[in-house]
Order: structure tokens, then C-alpha cells, then sequence
């Protein structure tokens, strides 16, 4: 026996933009079309929502799980016809099998539920096998939620500061703010660790403001002017309040626009291009200035540096390191610091580890160096003793 279970996959969107008519058609339509699959010993169900769920008798050697889950994916993502034309809703479809009908069908149901669910997580509109592991690699992924989220409200996460560095007289111009995790049994979580996950349980925004607002206040502190660049994940700017709650923290917190710099990537660009282009405008007309992060790595985009609202440009890594070793790369920095400038664009170089390097982007006339030739990421405390030494 196999159990299939059929999640549709726009179906709050057929809702919200064709009404509930349309919606109780294509609900229709897709129990008239898993029924296609009727045969002997076959029950058919919805499980509440837009979910169904097909229970089959795997009789014949065609009728291998995975031939029928193909086909009931092809036959789901046809187009149905609603008054205003054609719809394409699609699917996603969970599997498990087992031997006999009546063996554990509450394990059946419980293992397509979690192949269905590991689907609609990482690739909509596809078909996913329960695997061994599953169930798991759930609970596991649940308890680092679930710890997470205990985190950020008990502000475990903590920003560390990274100096910036003018490259022609080597003053300080301000830091860079990296988030970390310091967890109360693993110690210190990396960014790459837990952004990801926060990204996917929507509290990305949640973090970003914790992390800023506590950024502003040690930024206090500091002598000087010194400036604060934080990265802002590119699905924050989904969030239509984005300027308006950064600059409220700002007053808040009495620090002066002029300080911060939001480090963004291509990709909030290409994703969320107009409620991007709308939030960085409003910050840049309060006085904010905008990086665009890691460039050289996304699909760049000269379209982009000329197009966008942004001061300054952060060249990878990837590119700094072997700027001495290979003649081309470092041409390659050249020409991207050249071309900023000509476009009035500030250039950072990220990631310089050694002096070499820090003289070469200084000699193609780079504005700012970061990297642990001039400091690693330290905690608030340690940046303050830093400074004052
Ligand atoms: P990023 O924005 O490109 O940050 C620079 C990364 O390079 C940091 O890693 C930093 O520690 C590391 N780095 C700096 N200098 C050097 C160097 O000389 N050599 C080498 N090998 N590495 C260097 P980190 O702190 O692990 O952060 C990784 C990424 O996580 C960041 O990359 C950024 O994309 C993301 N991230 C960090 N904090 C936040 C945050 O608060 N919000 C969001 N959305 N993303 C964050
Ligand atoms: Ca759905
Ligand atoms: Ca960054
Ligand atoms: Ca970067």
C-alpha cells in the first residue's frame, strides 16, 4: 500500500484574489482529478484544508509509488477552468508505503505527513519520500526552533564589532556589527549557524532590531563619530515598517542617522525590488547610508551600481584574497574600486589578512579595509577596552 498526501500549494492566494467560489471549485476539481487514481481498495479523503489524501493498493508492477506520485503531480498542475480563464494552482505531494493495509495506518499517515511537510519546506511543487531519518531530523530541527526562539527573547544573541579601517592613513572609521549566538551549553554560535533558520521562522526582523538597538547603545560609548554597519537579511524588506521602526530605534537610542549603515545584498534587490528600492530611499533621505554586501559573488549587476540606492560597495572576499596571488583577480579589484568611484560609490574591501594586501588595495585606491589584519569581531567590553588602549 502507498498513502499519498496532496497539499495544493497557491491555494490561500486563489482565496484572497478569486474568492471562495473559485477556491471550492479548485478543491472540487482536485478530488475529481486524485480520483482518476480510484482502484481496488482505494480510499480517497481530504484532511482538512487544501490537503488530501489517497490510500492505494500497489497491485501492479506499473504501478510503481513513484510512477503514480509523477503522474498525480502532472495531472495536479494542469490548468483549471475558473470563469476568469485558467488557473495553475500545483502541488506538492508527500509518500510512504508499507505492506499491508491495516499495519500501523497511524504510522502511515504520520510518516507521508513528514515527507509531505520536509517538501513543502524545501521544494514546493515536488514529490518527497518518507526516509528513514525523517522524523528525526524534525524533532531535531523543532528543538533548535524552539531554542532559538527562547534565545532571542532572552537576548543570548549578541552583536560583535569588527573594525573598519580608512586605507590611506589607518584611522578607524567605525565597525562592522556581526551577530553571535553565545549559547548557554555550545558557547559561541556563528551567524551562518542561525541566520538561515531565523530567516525561515520569520525572526530575522526580530533580530535585526535587537541587534541595532543594542548597537546604538554601545556605540555611545566610542569617542568620536565612530559609524555602526548592520547587516539587514534581504527578507526584511517583505516588512512595509522597515525604514520607519529602524529610524524610531535611532531616536530612541539618540543616535545620529549619519552613523549607520545597512549592509544588503543583490539578492534583496532582485527579490523584493520595490519595496527595497522604497525602504533604502526613505533611509538614505533620513541620512542612513547603504552598502551593497559581498558584491562580486551574486549575479552582479553593473545594472545594478549605477541603478540603485546605495553609497558604498563591499567587495568579497573572495576577491581581496587573491588580489596578490593572481594578476587577475587583482585587476578585476581595480577595475570594480575604478568603476565605483566613477559612479560615486565608496569601496570596501572585506577580508584583507595580511599587509600585502592592505597595500595593494590602498595602491588601486580602496576607501576602507576590514579583515583580521586590523581585528576580529569582539564583544562589546572588548571593543571598549580595545578603543581606549
Ligand atoms: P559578511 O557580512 O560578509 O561578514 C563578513 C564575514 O567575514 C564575517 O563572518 C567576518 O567575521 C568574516 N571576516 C572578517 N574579516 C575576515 C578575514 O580577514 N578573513 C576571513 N576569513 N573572514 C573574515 P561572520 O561574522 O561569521 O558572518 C558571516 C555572515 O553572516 C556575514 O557575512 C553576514 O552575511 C551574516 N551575518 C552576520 N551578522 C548578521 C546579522 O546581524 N544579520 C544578518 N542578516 N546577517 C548577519
Ligand atoms: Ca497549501
Ligand atoms: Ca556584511
Ligand atoms: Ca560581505
Amino acid at each position: 500500500f502507498a498513502l499519498f498526501t496532496v497539499d495544493l500549494d497557491h491555494f490561500r492566494n486563489v482565496n484572497d484574489v478569486h474568492g471562495h467560489a473559485v477556491g471550492d471549485t479548485v478543491l472540487i476539481e482536485t478530488a475529481r482529478r486524485m480520483s482518476i487514481f480510484n482502484g481496488r481498495g482505494t480510499t480517497i479523503a481530504r484532511l482538512g484544508g487544501d490537503e488530501f489524501g489517497l490510500l492505494l493498493e500497489l497491485d501492479t508492477i506499473d504501478n510503481t509509488p513513484e510512477h503514480l506520485a509523477r503522474r498525480m503531480l502532472e495531472t495536479l498542475s494542469a490548468p483549471i477552468s475558473i470563469p476568469q480563464g485558467l488557473l495553475r494552482v500545483g502541488a506538492t505531494i508527500g509518500v510512504a508505503t508499507s505492506e499491508f493495509r491495516n499495519a500501523g495506518s497511524e504510522e502511515l499517515m504520520r510518516a507521508a505527513n513528514l515527507a509531505l511537510a520536509e517538501g513543502k519546506r524545501t521544494r514546493r511543487g515536488s514529490i518527497r519520500f518518507f526516509e528513514a531519518g525523517m522524523d528525526e531530523a524534525l524533532r531535531l530541527r523543532s528543538t533548535l526552533e524552539a531554542d532559538l526562539r527562547r534565545a532571542i527573547a532572552a537576548g543570548e544573541i549578541v552583536p560583535f564589532y569588527q573594525p573598519l579601517i580608512a586605507l590611506d592613513d589607518g584611522r578607524l572609521t567605525g565597525f562592522e556589527v556581526l551577530a553571535r549566538w553565545q549559547h548557554p551549553q555550545y558557547g559561541l554560535i556563528p551567524p551562518a549557524s542561525f541566520i538561515p533558520l531565523a530567516e525561515e521562522l520569520g525572526r530575522v526582523g526580530d533580530l535585526f532590531y535587537q541587534i541595532l538597538t543594542t548597537a546604538c547603545a554601545d556605540a555611545r560609548n566610542w569617542p568620536g563619530e565612530l559609524g555602526i554597519s548592520v547587516n539587514v537579511s534581504p527578507t526584511q524588506f517583505a516588512e512595509p515598517q522597515l525604514a520607519t521602526r529602524i529610524l524610531a530605534i535611532l531616536r530612541e537610542t539618540g543616535m545620529s542617522p549619519a552613523r549607520l549603515e545597512l549592509e544588503i545584498t543583490e539578492n534583496a534587490l532582485v527579490d523584493e525590488v520595490s519595496s527595497a528600492r522604497q525602504s533604502l530611499i526613505a533611509l538614505r533621505e533620513a541620512g542612513v547610508a547603504v552598502a551593497l554586501d559581498d558584491f562580486g559573488t551574486g549575479y552582479s549587476s553593473l545594472r545594478h551600481l549605477s541603478d540603485l540606492p546605495i553609497d558604498r560597495v563591499k567587495i568579497d572576499r573572495l576577491f581581496v584574497e587573491g588580489a596578490r596571488k593572481n594578476v587577475d583577480n587583482w585587476r578585476m579589484v581595480r577595475a570594480i574600486v575604478q568603476l565605483a568611484h566613477a559612479l560615486d560609490l565608496e569601496t570596501t574591501a572585506e577580508g584583507i589578512e595580511i599587509a600585502d594586501v592592505a597595500d595593494i588595495l590602498r595602491d588601486v585606491g580602496c576607501d576602507i579595509g576590514q579583515g583580521f589584519l586590523f581585528g576580529h569581531p569582539k564583544p562589546a567590553d572588548a571593543t571598549l577596552d580595545w578603543l581606549r588602549e
